[in-house]
Order: C-alpha cells, then structure tokens, then sequence
C-alpha cells in the first residue's frame, strides 16, 4: 500500500486530508477535503465501525468528492467534504469525544462546515456545536433546520414531478403510481406527500413496524420488499439502500421512472448507461436527494435559517432536474453523467469567474 493516500488524493484531485485523535477520549476522526472552489467544505459527519483505517480514508474521500457534486450541481456556494469517525455509533459515542471533534474542526477555521449522517445525529451536532460554531444542521430550538428528511422528501417529489413531465407531458402526481421501497424517515414523509397530491402509492419496507405505521396512517398499498423495484408503476422510488440498479433488478423494472432519495443508487455507472438503454428516466440520486443539504445550509444566510426561503430553494430542484434532463437529450448522455457534467461546469465557470481579481483579494 505504498504511496496509498497520495496515490487516492491525486486520482480525483483531493485538496485536503486531516486526521485527529485523542486516544484518552476515544476519537478517531478523519476530515476529507476535496474541492473548494466553491466555497467552504460542506458535508455530514459519519460514525461507522469500518473494518480497517484504509476503509475509512476511502470512504471519506468518495464522499467528499460527491458532496463536490452534490453542491455544485444545487447551485450552493460550497465544496465537498466529509469526516468520518471510526467506530461503532451504537457503542461508542461519548460527549467528549464529539466534544473533542468540535474543537479539531474549530482549528479547521471554517473550512468544513458540518451536518449529520449515517451513524449521527442533531444531539451530537448539538454536542459538536458548544465547540465550534461551523455546524449548520442544528436542532430547530437553537435555530437551526432540525431534521432534514421533510426537506429531502419534498426535493424528491419536485425532482419526480420534472421527471413525470418529461415522461408524460404533466408534473401532476394525480393518479400517478409509485412505489416506495423504504419508509424511514424520508420514505414516510415522501408517502405523506405524495398521497396528499392525489399519487396511487404502494409501500414495502424490511421492517414490518414501519410499514404498518404508514398503512395505518395514509391510503396505501403494501407490497414485499423483493418485488416492490419490479411493480408495474410510474415510479420507482428508492428509499432505502444503494446500489439497487444493479445486473439483477434492472431487468426486472417495469417503472417508467426511478427517482427516489436513496444514495449511491446506480452499483456501477454501466447501470446508468442500461437503465437509460432500457427507455427508463432516471433521476440521478445527488441532484433529486439534496433538499435536506439545500435547506442546511440556509443557516449560512445573515439572520440564520428562514424556512420558507429553504423551501423556496429546495424546490428548485424541479428545474435542476430540467436541466440535466435537457442536457441529457443534447449530448446524448445518460442522465447521471448529465448530472456529473452540469456540477463540473459549473465549477470550471466559478473558477473562471475567481480568476478575475478584485480589491480584496490577496
Ligand atoms: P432510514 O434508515 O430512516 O430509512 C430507511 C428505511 O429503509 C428503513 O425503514 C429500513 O427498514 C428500510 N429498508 C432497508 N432495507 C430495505 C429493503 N431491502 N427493502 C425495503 N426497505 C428497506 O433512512 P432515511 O434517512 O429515510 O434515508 C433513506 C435513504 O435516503 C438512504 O439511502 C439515505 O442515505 C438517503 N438520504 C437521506 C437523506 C435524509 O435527509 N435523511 C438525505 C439524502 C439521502
């Protein structure tokens, strides 16, 4: 493994990677920072127990470079980062060691401003946040955004009615069909609206109790986990895991659309390139999952969060979703390459733009 880390950061052109720890408090953390063209790094903190300390740079770095993409293509004035914390988020949390994490990223200056992600939550930003103040996903009653999943499901639902006028000619979800695989925290709010706009939606989750919850409280139909991907729907809408466009279920899909808020959706890019072979539209996962990111990072505005102005900017992600769509047709690319496209050209243009110097600048 010589040469690993170099090696990794040149591949994608990494700018930065920290590492912290204390052994006394339990912290092992690593910052990855990838491109700051932008603006300052944006990006969650994950607690994972990963299997090796070279399993956790790796992650840290992919995840940094598709927040890169993910805020680029959003219209955000941020860069990609990502921390990752190694160890086990059900055992090993402690107040100090997220309190220790806080003040490494103090020294980091502002350059990574932080939410939460898999394996944490707004009580350890809280925890982070009596540290530093470069936390933006903060709990509402400190004035922050509180959860993100609302914010996500309605980006979802504006990147599906894109899609849906693409396909059919009307961004209407009236009598449209769709099926939900997963109704966790973004599943159950997407569910909530999109039966409230008149879709015919069916739901499956691994988890009978969610389920359950769901059907109880909205008119839904309910279907197994394994066939929900291959229904005969408009939409298919992954909530839950990645890499669910893969060799085995793309086959299978009798959807017209897949748009849905579940990371990393495609196992590998040939998948994009099938899925669109196989006439269906494909939502590209960072561009329609964004409005919980979108609607962070509204804290960053003078005067703090203002939720309607949040929601205002997440529902853009209707003409985002246009554009990649358009851009899409133009080049006759898939659309996850579209989508990849329009979050580099929009870095080359800032970069052009910052190269013009003003007074002010050093
Ligand atoms: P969650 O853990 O609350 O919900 C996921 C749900 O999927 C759970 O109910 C789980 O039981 C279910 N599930 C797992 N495997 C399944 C399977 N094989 N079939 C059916 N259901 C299954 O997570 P979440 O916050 O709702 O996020 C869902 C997805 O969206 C994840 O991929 C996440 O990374 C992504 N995402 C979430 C947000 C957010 O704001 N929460 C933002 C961007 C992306």
């Amino acid at each position: 493994m010589e040469g690993f880390i170099f090696e990794s950061m040149e591949q994608y052109d990494y700018e930065n990677l920290f590492f912290c720890q204390d052994k006394s408090l339990g912290l092992k953390a690593i910052f990855a920072i990838h491109d700051t063209t932008l603006g300052p790094a944006g990006g969650g903190i994950r607690m994972w127990h990963y299997e090796t300390e070279d399993d956790a740079i790796k992650d840290a770095l992919r995840l940094a470079r598709g927040m890169t993409y993910k805020w680029a293509a959003a219209g955000a004035n941020l860069g990609g980062g990502k921390c990752v914390v190694i160890g086990d988020p059900k055992r090993d949390k402690t107040e100090g060691m997220f309190r220790v994490l806080g003040r490494f990223m103090h020294r980091l200056g502002g350059l990574f401003l932080a939410g939460p992600d898999v394996g944490t939550n707004l009580r350890d930003m809280e925890i982070i946040r009596m540290e530093t103040q470069y936390v933006v996903t903060i709990p509402e009653s400190w004035g922050g955004p509180g959860d993100s999943s609302p914010a996500t499901a309605f980006g979802v639902m504006q990147g599906m009615r894109a899609c849906l006028k693409e396909v059919y000619g009307s961004p209407d979800l009236h009598g449209r069909t769709v099926a939900i695989q997963g109704v966790g925290a973004v599943g159950e709010h997407l569910v909530e609206l999109l039966v409230k706009e008149g879709a015919v939606v069916t739901i499956a989750d691994i988890e009978q109790s969610k389920v359950e919850q769901s059907a109880h409280k909205y008119d839904v139909k309910v279907a197994y986990p394994e066939e929900i991907h291959a229904l005969n729907v408009d939409v298919y809408c992954p909530c839950a895991l990645g890499a669910i466009l893969n060799d085995q279920t793309l086959p299978e899909l009798r959807c017209k659309i897949v748009c849905g808020s579940a990371n990393n959706q495609l196992a590998e890019d040939r998948h994009g390139e099938l899925v669109a072979q196989r006439g269906i539209l494909y939502a590209p996962d960072y561009i329609v999952n964004a409005g919980g990111a979108i609607s962070g990072v509204d804290s960053l505005n003078p005067g703090g969060f203002n939720r309607q102005r949040a929601t205002e900017t997440v529902s853009r992600i209707y003409e985002t979703t246009e554009i990649v769509i358009a851009l899409a047709k133009e080049l006759d690319v898939p659309t996850y390459r579209a989508a990849d496209l329009l979050a580099e050209q929009r870095i080359a243009m800032v970069r052009q733009v910052k190269s013009l110097k003003t007074k002010g600048d050093t």
